[in-house]
Protein backbone atom coordinates (compact mmCIF):
# COMPACT_ATOMS: atom_id res chain seq x y z
CA UNK A 1 0.00 0.00 0.00
CA UNK A 2 1.06 3.90 -0.60
CA UNK A 3 1.14 5.31 2.77
CA UNK A 4 1.46 9.28 3.50
CA UNK A 5 5.00 8.97 4.30
CA UNK A 6 6.27 7.35 1.17
CA UNK A 7 4.54 9.79 -0.88
CA UNK A 8 5.51 12.91 1.13
CA UNK A 9 9.30 11.30 1.38
CA UNK A 10 8.97 11.34 -2.97
CA UNK A 11 6.86 14.94 -2.57
CA UNK A 12 9.87 16.36 -0.43
CA UNK A 13 11.99 15.40 -3.76
CA UNK A 14 10.60 16.95 -6.51
CA UNK A 15 8.06 20.03 -5.25
CA UNK A 16 9.42 22.57 -3.05
CA UNK A 17 8.14 21.54 1.08
CA UNK A 18 6.63 18.37 -0.91
CA UNK A 19 3.47 20.78 -2.10
CA UNK A 20 2.20 23.18 -4.86
CA UNK A 21 0.88 25.60 -2.02
CA UNK A 22 2.81 26.55 1.57
CA UNK A 23 0.39 25.82 4.29
CA UNK A 24 -0.63 22.00 3.18
CA UNK A 25 2.93 21.03 4.19
CA UNK A 26 1.85 21.07 7.94
CA UNK A 27 4.76 23.35 8.77
CA UNK A 28 3.14 25.86 11.30
CA UNK A 29 1.44 22.35 12.90
CA UNK A 30 4.11 20.54 12.34
CA UNK A 31 4.23 16.14 11.38
CA UNK A 32 3.55 15.42 7.84
CA UNK A 33 0.01 15.77 5.88
CA UNK A 34 -1.96 13.27 4.56
CA UNK A 35 -2.45 12.83 0.93
CA UNK A 36 -5.91 12.24 -0.27
CA UNK A 37 -7.32 9.36 -2.66
CA UNK A 38 -10.97 10.84 -2.91
CA UNK A 39 -13.52 13.44 -1.43
CA UNK A 40 -17.22 13.14 -0.70
CA UNK A 41 -19.87 15.40 1.04
CA UNK A 42 -18.07 16.12 4.37
CA UNK A 43 -15.69 13.56 4.09
CA UNK A 44 -11.83 13.07 2.68
CA UNK A 45 -10.40 9.97 2.63
CA UNK A 46 -6.42 9.30 2.74
CA UNK A 47 -4.44 6.85 0.57
CA UNK A 48 -4.22 4.80 3.71
CA UNK A 49 -8.28 4.60 3.90
CA UNK A 50 -8.43 6.54 6.90
CA UNK A 51 -11.66 8.60 6.78
CA UNK A 52 -11.56 12.40 8.04
CA UNK A 53 -14.35 15.21 8.47
CA UNK A 54 -13.08 17.92 6.44
CA UNK A 55 -13.30 21.45 7.57
CA UNK A 56 -11.01 22.72 5.19
CA UNK A 57 -13.26 22.31 1.85
CA UNK A 58 -10.36 22.74 -0.44
CA UNK A 59 -9.98 25.89 1.14
CA UNK A 60 -13.54 27.07 1.07
CA UNK A 61 -15.08 26.07 -2.37
CA UNK A 62 -16.53 23.01 -1.12
CA UNK A 63 -19.77 25.08 -0.08
CA UNK A 64 -22.02 22.48 -0.82
CA UNK A 65 -19.63 19.47 0.46
CA UNK A 66 -17.24 17.42 -1.87
CA UNK A 67 -18.04 16.07 -5.47
CA UNK A 68 -21.52 16.71 -5.23
CA UNK A 69 -23.65 15.24 -8.49
CA UNK A 70 -24.50 18.20 -9.59
CA UNK A 71 -21.56 19.94 -10.24
CA UNK A 72 -19.73 17.00 -11.57
CA UNK A 73 -22.34 15.80 -13.31
CA UNK A 74 -22.65 19.20 -14.95
CA UNK A 75 -18.49 19.12 -15.58
CA UNK A 76 -18.87 15.62 -16.96
CA UNK A 77 -21.63 16.93 -19.78
CA UNK A 78 -19.26 19.83 -20.13
CA UNK A 79 -16.32 17.67 -21.19
CA UNK A 80 -18.00 15.90 -23.58
CA UNK A 81 -18.08 19.46 -25.89
CA UNK A 82 -14.38 19.91 -25.46
CA UNK A 83 -11.92 21.42 -22.37
CA UNK A 84 -11.05 24.55 -24.15
CA UNK A 85 -11.83 26.78 -26.71
CA UNK A 86 -10.04 30.50 -26.99
CA UNK A 87 -13.01 31.88 -28.18
CA UNK A 88 -16.18 33.34 -26.17
CA UNK A 89 -19.07 30.17 -25.37
CA UNK A 90 -22.33 30.61 -23.78
CA UNK A 91 -21.27 29.50 -20.14
CA UNK A 92 -19.26 32.46 -19.96
CA UNK A 93 -22.50 34.93 -20.76
CA UNK A 94 -24.57 32.47 -18.59
CA UNK A 95 -22.18 33.02 -15.55
CA UNK A 96 -21.77 36.80 -15.86
CA UNK A 97 -25.60 37.53 -16.03
CA UNK A 98 -25.83 35.20 -12.84
CA UNK A 99 -23.16 36.98 -10.78
CA UNK A 100 -24.25 40.37 -11.73
CA UNK A 101 -27.67 39.20 -10.52
CA UNK A 102 -26.81 37.87 -7.45
CA UNK A 103 -24.17 40.73 -6.55
CA UNK A 104 -26.05 44.03 -7.55
CA UNK A 105 -22.73 45.96 -6.71
CA UNK A 106 -21.11 44.19 -9.80
CA UNK A 107 -22.00 45.74 -13.32
CA UNK A 108 -20.02 43.86 -14.97
CA UNK A 109 -17.63 40.87 -14.65
CA UNK A 110 -14.23 39.58 -15.86
CA UNK A 111 -13.54 35.70 -15.40
CA UNK A 112 -9.92 34.63 -14.52
CA UNK A 113 -7.91 31.81 -13.04
CA UNK A 114 -7.47 32.31 -9.40
CA UNK A 115 -8.04 34.61 -6.77
CA UNK A 116 -4.91 35.73 -6.95
CA UNK A 117 -5.50 36.75 -10.55
CA UNK A 118 -8.45 38.33 -9.40
CA UNK A 119 -7.05 40.56 -6.51
CA UNK A 120 -4.19 41.45 -8.61
CA UNK A 121 -6.13 42.75 -11.66
CA UNK A 122 -8.12 44.88 -9.32
CA UNK A 123 -5.57 46.91 -7.93
CA UNK A 124 -4.03 47.59 -11.81
CA UNK A 125 -7.64 48.41 -12.34
CA UNK A 126 -7.82 50.89 -9.39
CA UNK A 127 -4.55 52.60 -10.08
CA UNK A 128 -5.15 53.40 -13.81
CA UNK A 129 -8.98 54.60 -12.97
CA UNK A 130 -7.39 56.29 -10.43
CA UNK A 131 -4.28 57.47 -12.06
CA UNK A 132 -2.88 57.30 -8.36
CA UNK A 133 0.02 54.86 -6.95
CA UNK A 134 -0.72 53.97 -3.12
CA UNK A 135 -2.78 50.83 -2.50
CA UNK A 136 -4.18 50.14 1.05
CA UNK A 137 -3.99 46.61 2.94
CA UNK A 138 -4.80 45.87 6.33
CA UNK A 139 -2.20 43.11 8.48
CA UNK A 140 -3.17 40.19 8.71
CA UNK A 141 -5.18 40.40 5.57
CA UNK A 142 -4.40 37.84 2.46
CA UNK A 143 -4.88 38.59 -1.19
CA UNK A 144 -2.87 35.76 -2.99
CA UNK A 145 0.91 35.81 -3.35
CA UNK A 146 0.98 39.43 -5.86
CA UNK A 147 4.22 41.25 -5.52
CA UNK A 148 1.87 44.45 -3.87
CA UNK A 149 0.23 41.99 -1.25
CA UNK A 150 3.24 40.76 0.22
CA UNK A 151 3.97 43.61 2.11
CA UNK A 152 4.25 44.18 5.96
CA UNK A 153 3.79 47.42 8.22
CA UNK A 154 7.06 48.90 8.45
CA UNK A 155 8.39 49.83 11.47
CA UNK A 156 5.49 52.81 13.01
CA UNK A 157 2.04 52.45 12.53
CA UNK A 158 1.43 54.65 9.52
CA UNK A 159 5.20 53.64 7.44
CA UNK A 160 5.12 52.51 4.12
CA UNK A 161 5.53 48.54 4.00
CA UNK A 162 8.03 46.07 4.14
CA UNK A 163 8.02 43.07 1.59
CA UNK A 164 7.63 40.00 3.31
CA UNK A 165 9.02 37.36 1.15
CA UNK A 166 12.31 37.75 -0.93
CA UNK A 167 11.87 38.46 -4.44
CA UNK A 168 9.20 41.83 -3.50
CA UNK A 169 11.15 44.64 -4.71
CA UNK A 170 10.92 47.41 -1.71
CA UNK A 171 10.19 50.01 -4.52
CA UNK A 172 7.34 47.76 -5.17
CA UNK A 173 6.37 47.70 -1.31
CA UNK A 174 6.61 51.08 -0.62
CA UNK A 175 3.75 51.79 -2.66
CA UNK A 176 1.48 49.24 -0.13
CA UNK A 177 0.51 50.89 2.79
CA UNK A 178 -0.66 48.53 5.55
CA UNK A 179 -3.11 49.49 8.58
CA UNK A 180 -4.55 47.92 11.90
CA UNK A 181 -7.08 46.15 10.39
CA UNK A 182 -10.37 46.92 12.98
CA UNK A 183 -8.77 50.51 13.70
CA UNK A 184 -11.30 52.95 11.61
CA UNK A 185 -9.21 55.59 13.72
CA UNK A 186 -5.85 54.24 11.96
CA UNK A 187 -7.26 53.77 8.43
CA UNK A 188 -8.65 57.72 9.22
CA UNK A 189 -5.28 59.11 9.78
CA UNK A 190 -3.91 57.00 7.16
CA UNK A 191 -6.18 58.85 4.50
CA UNK A 192 -5.47 62.39 6.36
CA UNK A 193 -1.91 61.85 5.50
CA UNK A 194 -1.93 60.35 1.93
CA UNK A 195 -5.53 60.27 0.29
CA UNK A 196 -4.78 62.02 -2.35
CA UNK A 197 -2.39 59.63 -3.61
CA UNK A 198 -4.15 56.37 -2.85
CA UNK A 199 -5.94 54.61 -5.72
CA UNK A 200 -7.77 51.61 -3.36
CA UNK A 201 -8.05 50.16 -0.36
CA UNK A 202 -8.62 46.32 0.03
CA UNK A 203 -9.70 44.33 2.42
CA UNK A 204 -11.35 41.20 3.53
CA UNK A 205 -14.54 42.45 4.08
CA UNK A 206 -14.49 39.23 6.94
CA UNK A 207 -11.34 38.38 7.69
CA UNK A 208 -10.51 34.85 6.97
CA UNK A 209 -6.68 34.35 6.51
CA UNK A 210 -5.68 35.15 10.19
CA UNK A 211 -7.90 32.79 10.88
CA UNK A 212 -11.45 34.48 11.47
CA UNK A 213 -12.09 38.02 12.50
CA UNK A 214 -15.26 39.54 11.27
CA UNK A 215 -15.33 43.58 10.73
CA UNK A 216 -16.54 45.36 14.08
CA UNK A 217 -20.35 47.46 13.92
CA UNK A 218 -20.13 50.49 11.38
CA UNK A 219 -16.22 49.51 10.50
CA UNK A 220 -16.50 48.66 6.72
CA UNK A 221 -19.41 51.83 6.41
CA UNK A 222 -15.97 53.60 7.98
CA UNK A 223 -13.81 52.53 5.54
CA UNK A 224 -16.63 53.04 2.55
CA UNK A 225 -17.17 57.19 3.62
CA UNK A 226 -12.97 57.53 3.65
CA UNK A 227 -12.86 55.70 0.20
CA UNK A 228 -15.25 58.59 -1.16
CA UNK A 229 -14.03 61.42 0.44
CA UNK A 230 -10.88 60.61 -0.57
CA UNK A 231 -11.13 59.39 -4.06
CA UNK A 232 -9.71 56.30 -3.77
CA UNK A 233 -11.58 52.88 -4.74
CA UNK A 234 -12.95 50.31 -1.66
CA UNK A 235 -12.25 47.21 -3.23
CA UNK A 236 -13.70 44.32 -1.49
CA UNK A 237 -11.47 40.78 -1.82
CA UNK A 238 -14.68 38.38 -0.99
CA UNK A 239 -12.39 35.43 -2.32
CA UNK A 240 -13.31 33.29 0.49
CA UNK A 241 -16.46 35.18 1.53
CA UNK A 242 -18.03 35.49 -1.81
CA UNK A 243 -21.26 33.27 -1.56
CA UNK A 244 -19.95 32.07 1.67
CA UNK A 245 -20.76 34.45 4.14
CA UNK A 246 -24.56 34.95 2.40
CA UNK A 247 -25.49 34.80 -1.14
CA UNK A 248 -24.64 38.36 -1.74
CA UNK A 249 -21.62 38.12 0.13
CA UNK A 250 -20.25 39.67 2.89
CA UNK A 251 -21.41 42.76 0.87
CA UNK A 252 -24.89 42.07 1.34
CA UNK A 253 -24.43 40.99 5.08
CA UNK A 254 -22.87 44.11 6.12
CA UNK A 255 -24.90 46.48 3.91
CA UNK A 256 -22.40 47.98 2.57
CA UNK A 257 -21.66 48.62 -1.52
CA UNK A 258 -17.70 48.44 -2.43
CA UNK A 259 -16.08 49.68 -6.28
CA UNK A 260 -14.79 46.81 -6.92
CA UNK A 261 -15.49 42.83 -6.00
CA UNK A 262 -12.94 40.23 -6.31
CA UNK A 263 -13.87 36.15 -6.03
CA UNK A 264 -12.84 33.26 -6.45
CA UNK A 265 -13.17 29.50 -4.57
CA UNK A 266 -16.52 28.67 -4.47
CA UNK A 267 -17.58 30.54 -8.18
CA UNK A 268 -15.50 27.77 -9.37
CA UNK A 269 -17.29 24.54 -7.85
CA UNK A 270 -13.48 23.47 -7.29
CA UNK A 271 -12.38 24.21 -10.58
CA UNK A 272 -9.69 27.11 -10.74
CA UNK A 273 -11.39 30.52 -11.31
CA UNK A 274 -11.49 33.59 -10.12
CA UNK A 275 -13.44 36.82 -10.91
CA UNK A 276 -13.26 40.46 -10.46
CA UNK A 277 -16.31 43.16 -11.25
CA UNK A 278 -17.88 46.20 -10.40
CA UNK A 279 -19.26 49.15 -11.59
CA UNK A 280 -19.72 49.91 -15.47
CA UNK A 281 -17.44 53.06 -15.44
CA UNK A 282 -14.92 51.00 -14.19
CA UNK A 283 -14.93 47.93 -15.74
CA UNK A 284 -15.37 49.12 -19.05
CA UNK A 285 -12.01 50.62 -18.87
CA UNK A 286 -10.51 46.69 -18.91
CA UNK A 287 -9.28 45.76 -22.48
CA UNK A 288 -10.58 45.67 -24.89
CA UNK A 289 -12.95 48.30 -23.67
CA UNK A 290 -10.67 50.19 -22.43
CA UNK A 291 -6.90 50.77 -21.95
CA UNK A 292 -6.37 49.07 -18.73
CA UNK A 293 -4.96 45.73 -19.88
CA UNK A 294 -5.97 41.97 -18.04
CA UNK A 295 -5.74 38.77 -20.48
CA UNK A 296 -5.66 34.66 -19.86
CA UNK A 297 -5.57 31.74 -22.33
CA UNK A 298 -7.86 29.73 -20.03
CA UNK A 299 -10.18 32.48 -18.58
CA UNK A 300 -13.76 31.71 -18.91
CA UNK A 301 -13.32 27.74 -19.65
CA UNK A 302 -16.09 26.24 -20.21
CA UNK A 303 -15.42 22.84 -18.10
CA UNK A 304 -14.87 25.65 -14.91
CA UNK A 305 -17.90 27.73 -16.01
CA UNK A 306 -19.95 24.43 -16.01
CA UNK A 307 -18.67 23.96 -12.56
CA UNK A 308 -19.40 27.54 -11.00
CA UNK A 309 -22.85 27.56 -12.45
CA UNK A 310 -23.82 24.09 -10.87
CA UNK A 311 -22.60 25.16 -8.03
CA UNK A 312 -24.16 28.63 -8.12
CA UNK A 313 -27.13 26.63 -8.53
CA UNK A 314 -26.98 24.56 -5.62
CA UNK A 315 -26.41 27.54 -3.16
CA UNK A 316 -29.15 29.85 -4.24
CA UNK A 317 -31.62 27.12 -3.08
CA UNK A 318 -34.23 28.55 -0.27
CA UNK A 319 -33.11 28.79 3.05
CA UNK A 320 -29.18 27.15 1.77
CA UNK A 321 -27.58 29.77 3.94
CA UNK A 322 -29.89 29.84 6.73
CA UNK A 323 -29.00 26.33 7.28
CA UNK A 324 -25.29 27.01 6.68
CA UNK A 325 -24.96 29.26 9.34
CA UNK A 326 -27.24 26.85 11.73
CA UNK A 327 -24.91 24.19 11.73
CA UNK A 328 -21.64 26.81 11.97
CA UNK A 329 -23.14 28.07 14.87
CA UNK A 330 -24.00 24.21 16.17
CA UNK A 331 -20.32 23.13 15.82
CA UNK A 332 -18.63 26.62 17.34
CA UNK A 333 -21.55 26.73 20.23
CA UNK A 334 -20.98 23.09 20.76
CA UNK A 335 -17.12 23.57 21.00
CA UNK A 336 -17.14 26.36 23.05
CA UNK A 337 -19.26 23.76 25.63
CA UNK A 338 -16.71 21.30 25.48
CA UNK A 339 -13.49 24.14 26.15
CA UNK A 340 -15.28 25.35 28.92
CA UNK A 341 -16.48 21.77 30.15
CA UNK A 342 -12.47 20.91 30.52
CA UNK A 343 -11.47 24.35 31.45
CA UNK A 344 -9.71 25.56 28.81
CA UNK A 345 -9.66 28.95 27.51
CA UNK A 346 -11.23 29.18 24.21
CA UNK A 347 -13.34 31.70 21.96
CA UNK A 348 -14.84 31.74 18.54
CA UNK A 349 -15.99 33.75 15.60
CA UNK A 350 -18.63 32.81 13.07
CA UNK A 351 -20.30 34.38 9.73
CA UNK A 352 -22.13 32.31 8.40
CA UNK A 353 -20.46 29.28 6.78
CA UNK A 354 -16.97 30.90 8.17
CA UNK A 355 -15.62 30.04 11.68
CA UNK A 356 -12.78 30.83 13.72
CA UNK A 357 -11.20 28.95 16.69
CA UNK A 358 -8.72 31.04 19.04
CA UNK A 359 -7.47 29.16 22.60
CA UNK A 360 -8.09 32.25 24.22
CA UNK A 361 -10.42 33.60 26.46
CA UNK A 362 -10.69 36.83 24.75
CA UNK A 363 -13.55 37.50 21.54
CA UNK A 364 -10.88 38.04 18.92
CA UNK A 365 -11.57 41.24 17.14
CA UNK A 366 -7.76 42.21 15.92
CA UNK A 367 -4.60 40.74 14.43
CA UNK A 368 -2.65 41.09 17.56
CA UNK A 369 -4.97 39.36 19.53
CA UNK A 370 -5.21 36.93 17.15
CA UNK A 371 -1.64 35.87 17.38
CA UNK A 372 -1.87 36.63 20.97
CA UNK A 373 -3.45 33.48 21.29
CA UNK A 374 -2.21 29.88 22.42
CA UNK A 375 -1.06 28.38 19.06
CA UNK A 376 1.15 25.54 20.38
CA UNK A 377 -2.53 24.26 22.42
CA UNK A 378 -4.15 24.76 18.84
CA UNK A 379 -1.22 23.15 16.87
CA UNK A 380 -2.00 19.93 19.54
CA UNK A 381 -5.72 19.96 19.09
CA UNK A 382 -4.90 19.92 15.61
CA UNK A 383 -3.38 16.68 15.43
CA UNK A 384 -5.62 15.33 18.14
CA UNK A 385 -8.62 15.92 15.79
CA UNK A 386 -6.48 14.59 12.99
CA UNK A 387 -5.69 11.37 14.67
CA UNK A 388 -9.74 11.15 15.65
CA UNK A 389 -10.86 11.65 11.72
CA UNK A 390 -11.29 15.78 11.50
CA UNK A 391 -9.24 17.66 9.54
CA UNK A 392 -9.23 21.22 10.54
CA UNK A 393 -7.01 23.81 8.60
CA UNK A 394 -3.05 23.16 9.88
CA UNK A 395 -2.77 26.46 10.82
CA UNK A 396 -3.97 28.40 13.60
CA UNK A 397 -4.49 31.73 11.28
CA UNK A 398 -7.08 29.97 8.92
CA UNK A 399 -10.60 30.00 8.91
CA UNK A 400 -12.69 27.11 9.61
CA UNK A 401 -15.28 26.62 6.56
CA UNK A 402 -18.60 24.15 6.96
CA UNK A 403 -20.57 22.81 4.09
CA UNK A 404 -24.19 21.80 3.64
CA UNK A 405 -23.25 18.28 4.08
CA UNK A 406 -22.07 18.55 7.36
CA UNK A 407 -24.83 16.68 9.03
CA UNK A 408 -25.52 16.79 12.60
CA UNK A 409 -24.17 13.24 13.38
CA UNK A 410 -21.03 14.34 11.49
CA UNK A 411 -20.89 17.54 14.08
CA UNK A 412 -21.97 15.96 16.84
CA UNK A 413 -18.93 13.57 16.35
CA UNK A 414 -16.78 16.17 15.50
CA UNK A 415 -17.50 17.53 19.31
CA UNK A 416 -17.01 13.90 20.36
CA UNK A 417 -13.89 14.02 18.83
CA UNK A 418 -12.64 17.75 20.44
CA UNK A 419 -13.71 16.58 24.12
CA UNK A 420 -10.71 13.38 23.51
CA UNK A 421 -8.22 16.31 21.92
CA UNK A 422 -8.88 19.01 23.87
CA UNK A 423 -8.20 16.31 27.21
CA UNK A 424 -5.08 15.13 25.32
CA UNK A 425 -3.70 18.91 24.13
CA UNK A 426 -4.49 20.11 27.69
CA UNK A 427 -2.70 16.97 29.55
N1 LIG B 1 -7.98 36.52 -1.41
C1 LIG B 1 -8.37 35.85 -0.34
C2 LIG B 1 -9.25 36.52 0.67
C3 LIG B 1 -8.00 34.52 -0.16
O1 LIG B 1 -8.42 33.85 0.93
C4 LIG B 1 -7.20 33.91 -1.14
C5 LIG B 1 -6.76 32.50 -1.00
O2 LIG B 1 -6.94 31.86 -0.01
C6 LIG B 1 -6.80 34.66 -2.25
C7 LIG B 1 -7.21 35.97 -2.36
C8 LIG B 1 -5.94 34.05 -3.32
O3 LIG B 1 -6.69 33.13 -4.04
P1 LIG B 1 -5.94 31.96 -4.87
O4 LIG B 1 -5.32 31.07 -3.85
O5 LIG B 1 -7.06 31.33 -5.65
O6 LIG B 1 -4.94 32.62 -5.74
Amino acid sequence: MTTNHDLFQRAQQLMPGGVNSPVRAFKSVGGEPFFTARADGAYLWDVEGKRYIDYVGSWGPMIVGHNHPHVREAVERAVKNGLSYGTPCPAEVTMAETITRLIPSIDMVRMVNSGTEATMSAIRLARGATGRNLIVKFEGCYHGHGDSFLVKAGSGALTFGVPTSPGVPKANADLTLTVAYNDLDAATRLFDEHGRDIAGLIIEPVAGNMNCIPPKDGYLQGLRELCTKHGALLIFDEVMTGFRVALGGAQAYYGVTPDLTTFGKIIGGGMPVGAYGGRRDLMQQIAPSGPIYQAGTLSGNPVAMAAGLAMLELIQAPGFYDQLAARTRLLTDGLQAVADGEGIPFSTNRVGGMFGLFFTREKVASYAQATAADTALFNRFFHGMLERGVYLAPSAFEAGFVSSAHSEQDIADTLEAARGAMRAARA
